[in-house]
């Protein structure tokens, strides 16, 4: 076992934390698939509009690779699909049948998984669609079957706000999870497994799985941040990386050839009705997710995925294939009467600009800018807080510039997205979107 302390980053401490309590849903009426949100993948449906299909049907594949199926959370009829600009396939509806039929995959047991070939092991988890749920560093692509990595990271617990607790998603799965490590075994020499040091309650159930403790500040728990910290050399960089509950999902499709669909979610967020861990379905709808807000919708924003790197979605639109988080929080798009002479005491604030910073008791936070973008003043608070050393400033200024050596140079690809120089950055520069963009578009000039 490792022990790796990571001093930057910064832990944001917010009121509307969910309980540990879980609340399973009764199924929804409908689920989606939400290709839009799965990077770089493009799309080709396999389905019509009125299709029927069952649980585990394959819904559409990705153009660059065929192989690479996305499977129906769902048995029923495809009741909508509905297009974007440009065409763009934004969501699959699936309307569920009362009696859900599925599709059967192979299964294999421990013993029969000890002597299976890798090939057939890729295979096996290729036709159960859930390839998708590995990624690759540095740019987030699902990784091609044939290559082995260096490495599998596996990421049990996040320290952004409202994050599915791993003592509560691993509650009677630690043997699950162990087989699922013994799946990646077969995938890669070198496995990974972290935890951070505050989870100290199911650390004690995953002896001979976990290899890293971690301590520190959010985004101490990132794959990509335990890769910096214990990469020897370059070729490294192409580690895999998976989530905890991703991991269960893989090795429960192995174990019983059932294409599995269940998430623990977390509700939380000063305007949820309910702030809690539920168990519900892969592409359940968000309304469903969420039940009543305390306000009308149009003064609350859903963020599905995380407050520092999650997205504003649609009340009516579905969790995509990696979400486990719904927050709830206020627009903040009213104006505030004299707001810059106010000592904002209810205001989070790094930087100390606010009374706030003497407040040791959680923040009341809204979406709200509280400010105007303006030009960076070099005061290197984002440097202080990002965990990957970038200089997040000047790798900002070299995009902005055209200068992409230079950006990879101060450290682009080492970018995990953690949002917090975005937070902190007193000039409002999105800088996290700005770099997480660049480092796309380098991805597709170079592949
Ligand atoms: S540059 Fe990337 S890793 Fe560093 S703080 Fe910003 S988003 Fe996080
Ligand atoms: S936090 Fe914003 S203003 Fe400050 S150095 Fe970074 S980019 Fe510039």
């Amino acid at each position: 076992m490792k022990f790796i302390h990571n001093k930057k980053g910064y832990d944001l401490h917010l009121t509307g934390n969910p309980s540990q309590q879980v609340s399973p849903r009764e199924t929804p009426e409908f689920v989606a698939l939400v290709p839009d949100k799965i990077p770089f993948v493009k799309p080709r449906l396999k389905v019509k509009q009125g299709s029927r299909v069952q649980l585990g049907s394959v819904i559409f594949e990705d153009k660059r690779n065929p192989e690479f199926k996305f499977l129906s959370p769902g048995g029923g009829r495809v009741a909508e699909i509905v297009f974007g600009p440009r065409r763009v396939i934004q969501q699959v509806v699936v309307q569920l049948d009362r009696d859900e039929q599925h599709e059967s995959f192979s299964s294999c047991t421990e013993s029969q998984l000890d002597s299976m070939s890798r090939t057939s092991l890729v295979d096996a988890i290729l036709k159960g669609g859930l390839w998708c749920l590995f990624r690759e560093f540095p740019f987030g692509d699902i990784p091609r079957p044939e290559v082995q990595p260096p490495s599998i990271i596996v990421s049990l617990d996040s320290r952004e706000p409202f994050q599915p607790d791993p003592a509560i998603y691993l509650a009677d799965r630690v043997d699950l999870l162990a087989f699922g490590v013994k799946i990646l075994r077969k995938l890669s020499d070198e496995v990974h497994v972290s935890l951070h040091q505050d989870n100290e309650a199911i650390a004690g159930q995953l002896k001979g799985v976990l290899t890293h403790r971690v301590s520190g500040p959010y985004p101490t728990g990132d794959a990509g941040v335990l890769l910096y910290r214990t990469k020897q050399h370059p070729h490294e960089n192409k580690a895999w990386y998976i989530s905890g509950q991703d991991l269960l999902l893989l090795a429960e499709l192995i174990k019983t050839g059932k294409y599995p669909v269940e998430r623990t979610v977390v509700l939380a967020g000063s305007l949820a009705h309910e702030k809690l861990h539920i168990r519900t379905r892969m592409g359940a709808p968000l309304k469903f997710i969420s039940g009543e807000t305390s306000q009308s919708p149009e003064h609350s924003r859903y963020i599905v995925g995380g407050i520092f790197r999650g997205y504003a979605a649609e009340k009516e639109s579905f969790l995509d294939l990696y979400a486990t988080s719904l927050t709830i929080l206020p627009e903040g798009d009213k104006k505030e009467l004299f707001g810059f002479a106010r000592p904002g005491l209810k205001k989070p604030t790094r930087s100390r600009t606010f009374l706030s910073s003497l407040k040791t008791s959680p923040f009341e936070v809204d979406c709200g800018l509280h400010g105007e973008k303006r030009a960076c003043i070099n005061c290197g608070y984002c440097d202080d807080v990002c965990a990957v050393d970038i200089l997040p400033q000047f790798a900002l200024k070299s995009t902005l510039t055209g200068e992409v050596e230079e950006s990879l140079a101060h450290g682009l690809l080492d970018c995990v997205n953690c949002g917090l120089c975005t937070f902190v950055c007193p000039s409002k520069i999105d800088i996290c979107a700005i770099l997480r963009q660049a480092k796309n578009e380098y991805y597709k000039e170079i592949s």
